[in-house]
């Protein structure tokens, strides 16, 4: 791992390194795997910033399963936030799918309390979330995630396909935001 990294000025410390990433990844598979025994899950990879988790936690997934990839884009609409998403790239037929949607993180909730009922609107069997970070004290909706890699602290973070302004989504570990 890297002694610390500046991207556009900003310096970031290693945080989480390569193996523990691989390590907490494979479980999360094998989780999955045990809890979707005979089922044949469809994961919907939320671009950019989960392709690679989205890579590692399939692999480590035994049972038969598909994989779409999909962006949660911010539209203007009649919503003034700016944080309301709509889906685009979603050519599956999700009705009666058990659906696991693969995310990098879940910082306040917003996201994914507006993207899971536009996705039961469209009839899954079942829906869960697998995050690979939490930060659980920034989390301002009731958003239940099944499968959660590591809870951090509400600090910025980068690697392992999260960026800071489009840099630092191809390291192989996680850094965090130096103070
Ligand atoms: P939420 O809607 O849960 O507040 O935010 C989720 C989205 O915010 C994530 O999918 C990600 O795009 C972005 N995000 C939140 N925290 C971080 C962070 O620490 N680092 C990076 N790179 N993106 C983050």
């Amino acid at each position: 791992m890297k002694d610390n990294i500046v991207l556009h000025g900003l310096s970031f410390r290693p945080y989480l390194p390569e193996g523990q990433i691989a390590e907490r990844v494979t479980e999360l598979g094998q989780h999955i795997s045990r809890d979707y025994q005979g089922k044949s899950p469809l994961f919907l990879a939320v671009l950019n910033g989960a392709f690679m988790f989205a890579a590692d936690l399939i692999r480590a997934c035994e049972i038969d399963c598909s994989i779409a990839f999909i962006r949660l884009a911010s539209y203007d609409g009649l919503n003034s936030s700016g944080r309301v998403k709509t889906v685009i790239g979603l050519q599956e037929d999700i009705k009666g799918r058990d659906v696991i949607i693969i995310e990098d993180i879940v910082d306040t909730g917003q996201t994914m309390s507006h993207f899971i009922p536009q996705l039961e609107e469209m009839g899954p069997a079942s829906v869960a979330i697998a995050s690979l970070l939490v930060k659980t004290e920034a989390l301002e909706c009731d958003v239940d995630i099944r499968y959660t890699g590591f809870e951090i602290p509400t600090k910025f973070v980068i690697g392992y396909g999260l960026d800071y302004d489009g840099l630092g989504r191809n390291f192989p570990e996680i850094y965090q935001l130096a103070d």
